[in-house]
């Protein structure tokens, strides 16, 4: 699907590391990570209620 631009790993949505950061439902952003090198790949804001 991707690959990870720091170790040229091979990287799909079912390896990806995803961590959730961020408290509660208002403010929360997924931090996506190869899972060959653990470089940071990308962060994805959450939902924002009302
Ligand atoms: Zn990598």
């Amino acid at each position: 699907m991707a690959n990870c631009p720091y170790c040229k790993g091979k990287v799909t949505l079912e390896t990806v590391e995803k961590e959730t950061k961020g408290m509660g439902i208002l403010k929360q952003e997924i931090l996506y990570s190869c899972p060959n090198c653990k470089s940071v790949l990308g962060i994805s804001r959450g939902r924002y209620m009302g």
